[in-house]
């Protein structure tokens, strides 16, 4: 009987994938989450290989743009299987804001340390839902995958977390707008919780989990 391809990995080289990131940690963390059957290789690791500086701009206008644009920018220089995320904070009162500008929403300068900015975004936040009730709260984070397979398909995938945004910061874990991002059912904030707590809920997770189903 033939075996449909990459249904099982056994015995099999892990399957190579290049992630679009300028953050060696999320290389760490996507192998984490996506597990042995999976060779999850970083930019930089691309860059090396190829004698090519790689960059982008985020130009797009939707997460899943975005992870497009990274993708195909890694996808140009090999021929191998790319990965590329995107994320960010949706808040319903605010028609959506800060959505893909969530990690430059203060406006705080290129180059400005990551828990400095994360703490001026999280402050403007708080300001712009100034009395707003609990209720009218809502929010979520977003995570868009771009796929690209060694044949050149692409294949989109969301996942999300849902949530409320709290008055006041709490918790010294996780990073951006994470203390202040209330869990439902947990009655803390996501910098609260657990890392692993945190890595089982994320909209990284959904979207990994989403992945892995149809990946593997
Ligand atoms: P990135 O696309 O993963 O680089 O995320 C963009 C921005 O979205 C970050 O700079 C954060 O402001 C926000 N963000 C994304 N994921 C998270 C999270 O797990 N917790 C808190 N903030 C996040």
């Amino acid at each position: 009987m033939a075996t449909p391809k990459h249904a099982s990995n056994f015995n099999r080289e892990p399957r190579v994938l290049y992630l679009a990131t300028q953050n060696e940690h999320k290389v760490e963390e996507f192998q984490d989450m996506l597990g042995p059957e999976w060779d999850v290789r970083s930019t930089a690791r691309l860059e090396a290989e190829s004698g090519e500086k790689i960059s982008w701009d985020e130009t797009g206008e939707t997460f899943e743009a975005n992870a497009r644009i990274k993708a195909r920018t890694l996808r140009r220089l090999t021929r191998a299987a790319v990965l590329a995320d995107d994320s960010g904070l949706v808040v319903d009162a605010l028609g959506g804001a800060p959505g893909i500008y969530s990690s430059r929403y203060a406006g705080t300068p290129h180059g400005t340390p990551r828990k400095d900015a994360d703490a001026a975004n999280t402050r403007k936040l708080l300001a712009a839902l100034e009395g707003i009730p609990d209720a009218q709260r809502t929010a979520r984070f977003i995570c868009c995958l771009l796929f690209i397979d060694e044949g050149g398909k692409e294949t989109a995938i969301e996942g999300s977390c849902e949530g409320r945004i709290a008055t006041a910061p709490s918790g010294k874990g996780g990073f951006g707008y994470d203390p202040v991002f209330l869990v439902p059912g947990r009655g803390c904030t996501m910098a609260e919780l657990p890392d692993a707590e945190k890595n089982m809920i994320s909209h990284r997770a959904s979207a990994v989990g989403k992945f892995l189903a149809k990946f593997l």
